[in-house]
């Protein structure tokens, strides 16, 4: 639950002071963003730099962040499961996470005694959407003694309901960790079906999908091969079985990074969410990125002006009722010991 977005805050200028204090920042982020990008993001990354300070604050972003978030105003990046994992050492009071709702009610369940905020409460997740708590309950009633593991990409009451938590990055792993020769994992039906092909237990589904990763066909992997045949092609498991079939290497938004970094490919296309490219780019200079771009609406309703605005006035604060928040932050507690 969230209280709800405040109007956004006047635009600030550029003005000489505002210059001056940011050339610092520009100075390390010179890579990222361009001379010309500057005055107009400058003022507002001085603002945030200024009210993170005053109100003891930190910013984390997902790797779908802009990258005027992702470079400028954020202290913690990554995947999800390195946003959960950092979210619970956080020892600031307030933590604003820049990302999608699920992933600010993550954090709040790992470290409760924080204020939470989102700069958007409507940023929120199609697979996060395809599923209620009350379809897990008939599903575990449908489906008895076989154990329910859900991608973090739910909501607090669907993990309520569930034994375990999983990420792109090690569901595998999460699911053969539960010793059981069949198990549920929900709601990423392509998730499940690219895990299922990697493993011996037999893996249940339901009919979610990422509406970023569903749009990506095998004919988009071909085109790129043909024009681009020295190309290295990585994608996101949340694509469809046939995509991930005709590419070179599957991995979470870290492990598609971590590739790009350790094995420099010369040219390297990542089929994923568009901002991943623009955010690595700067670290593997010695690749060249082909941009595959597919926007998440959700994640690109998170911008600087609504950062100022919920920072400013500690707004849009995420609450998760102990009730459900307890048996939640245990599913997701065991995902991390697993893992
Ligand atoms: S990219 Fe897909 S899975 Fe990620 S937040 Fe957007 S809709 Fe959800």
């Amino acid at each position: 639950m969230t209280v709800a977005a405040q109007p956004l805050v006047d635009e600030f200028e550029y003005t000489p002071e505002v210059a001056e204090r940011m050339a610092p920042v520009f100075e390390r982020v010179k890579d990222h963003i361009t001379a010309e990008e500057w005055p107009v993001i400058a003022p507002y990354v001085d603002e945030i730099i200024r009210l993170k300070k005053e109100k003891n604050a930190v910013i984390l972003a997902h790797n779908y962040q802009t990258r005027d978030i992702f470079h400028c105003v954020s202290d913690i990046v990554g995947d999800s499961l390195a946003l959960a994992i950092k979210a619970k050492e956080v020892e600031a009071d307030v933590m604003v996470v820049c990302g999608v709702h699920f992933m600010a009610e993550t954090a709040k369940l790992l470290n409760p005694s924080k204020k939470v905020l989102i700069p958007d409460p409507e940023a929120g997740c199609s697979l996060a959407e395809s599923i209620t708590a009350a379809d897990v309950r008939q599903l575990r009633k449908d489906n008895p003694g076989v154990p329910i593991c859900t991608y973090v990409n739910t909501s607090a009451d669907v993990k309520s309901e569930v034994d375990i938590c999983c990420t792109s990055a090690n569901a595998k792993k999460i699911v053969e960790s539960l010793g059981s020769d069949k198990v549920l994992l929900i709601p990423d039906q392509f998730l499940a079906a690219n895990v299922a092909k990697t493993t011996d237990v037999e893996i249940l589904t339901w009919a979610g999908q990422c509406e970023v990763h569903e749009l990506y066909k095998k004919e988009d992997i071909q085109q790129i091969r043909k024009d681009h045949p020295e190309c290295v092609v990585l994608a996101h498991p949340e694509c469809p079985p046939e995509v991930l079939d005709e590419a070179d290497f599957s991995g979470s938004t870290t492990g598609m990074a971590d590739y790009v970094k350790e094995k420099k490919p010369e040219l390297v296309a990542l089929i994923t969410e568009c901002s991943m490219s623009d955010n690595i780019r700067a670290d593997c200079p010695d690749s060249e990125f082909i941009m595959s771009c597919t926007m998440c609406p959700h994640m690109k309703k998170i911008t600087l002006e609504k950062i100022v605005n919920c920072l400013r006035d500690l707004s849009n604060e995420v609450f998760v009722d102990e009730d459900i928040a307890k048996p939640a932050r245990a599913s997701i507690e065991a995902m991390i010991a697993a893992s």
